[in-house]
């Protein structure tokens, strides 16, 4: 398993490369100096970047939370423990997952 120093780096810079993610999708969503365009097809795709934005805000907000959500697992001294089972979780799904709260038997 890789040392906490790693996997703490790991997922900080996953938060901080999501935090700016999510800061840039929510200020284009809510950029009101938009043009809106009043011509149908234009405002039908116009739209359906909005929904695009907005779903891709919701999976960036889920990936956050997992990831604060693990760093405080990491600072009480828990992660890597399964929250189900309680067993170990294996270095190889914690290596391919590092967010993962359980084992691949509790998943
Ligand atoms: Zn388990």
């Amino acid at each position: 398993m890789q040392d906490q120093r790693t996997i703490r780096e790991r997922l900080e810079g996953d938060l901080r490369a999501m935090l700016s993610r999510h800061a840039k999708i929510s200020g284009h969503l809510r950029n009101e100096d938009r043009e809106i365009p009043l011509d149908w097809p234009e405002m039908a795709q116009f739209m359906e970047n909005d929904e695009v934005l907005e779903a891709l805000e919701a999976r960036t907000r889920e990936r956050m939370e997992e990831l604060s959500r693990a760093l405080h697992r990491l600072d009480e001294g828990t992660y890597g423990t399964c929250g189900s089972c309680g067993n170990q979780i294996s270095a190889e799904r914690l290596d391919v997952i590092p967010t993962t709260p359980v084992c691949a038997d509790c998943v």
